[in-house]
């Protein structure tokens, strides 16, 4: 690891690392992991889609969604409205229609276009909206988002006063054993490292850093999508919620 000279995209410290062929930067001091990709569009096409229409059909997939569903409306009353950013097919938005006034948002046109079919909910596929919610749901999201601090600015503006932000994410946490020497084995060998899908990698700490900063309060962190998603046995995937202050 060699010192990258690069400010952290989310703390702003001085104190990041990258390994000797440059793939991420690592921050020292709240952990995020920030990999030299850039999004790209094609990586999100018809093959995308489609593995998430098999995906629905897994018996994970109602678990999931329920517990989802759940969470959130412990912070939510009758008639809320919910965004759901990066719907995909729309597989929360099913569940949560039932119950709140739901849109959607995927750029994904293949999976906006079964998101369409398969809900009663408004598909958008673009963000440009002003309409406010009463609470955004990001559900495998913000790991692939190239400048996350934009779209939480945008977020935080059509969130209503005392809203909430429903996130999950994989939690570098579990990834990185900061007394390791391997340290970069660690992190390539996780199962989370994608480099040129998931930009992101966050740890809690990078996560308050980066929620706090815009005003929100957190309100929930747990790891209950680990036990409810086979494959994640180290606690893999965090979930946070978060009101606007
Ligand atoms: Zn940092």
């Amino acid at each position: 690891m060699k010192s990258s000279g690069k400010p952290c995209p989310i703390c702003s410290c001085k104190s990041t690392v990258s390994p000797e062929d440059d793939e991420y930067l690592r921050c020292l001091e709240c952990g995020v992991i920030r990999t030299k990709y850039d999004y790209e569009a094609n990586q999100y096409g018809t093959a995308y889609a489609m593995n998430y229409l098999e995906y629905a059909k897994s018996p994970v997939n109602k678990s999931l969604n329920l517990f989802r569903l759940g969470l959130v409306a412990r912070w939510l009353k009758e008639n809320s409205t919910i965004l759901d950013v990066g719907c995909c097919v729309g597989e929360f938005l099913r569940f949560a229609e039932n119950h709140y006034e739901c849109d959607g948002f995927e750029p994904n046109p293949v999976a906006a276009r079964e998101a369409v079919k398969r809900t009663h909910s408004t598909i958008f596929e673009s963000l440009n909206g002003h309409k406010q919610y009463n609470c955004i749901t990001m559900f495998d999201v913000l790991e692939h988002i190239q400048q996350p601090k934009t779209l939480l600015t945008h977020l935080y503006e059509i969130l209503r006063p005392r809203g909430i932000i429903a996130i999950t994410t994989p939690d570098a946490s579990c990834a990185i054993d900061y007394n390791s020497v391997t340290i970069d084995g660690n992190i390539r060998a996780w199962k989370h490292w994608k480099p040129k899908e998931h930009l992101f990698l966050f740890t809690r700490r990078s996560l308050a850093i980066l929620f706090e900063g815009f005003g929100f309060e957190i309100v929930h962190v747990g790891m209950e999508e680990s036990d409810i998603r086979p494959g994640n046995p180290n606690g893999d995937i965090i979930t946070m919620v978060a009101v606007k202050g």
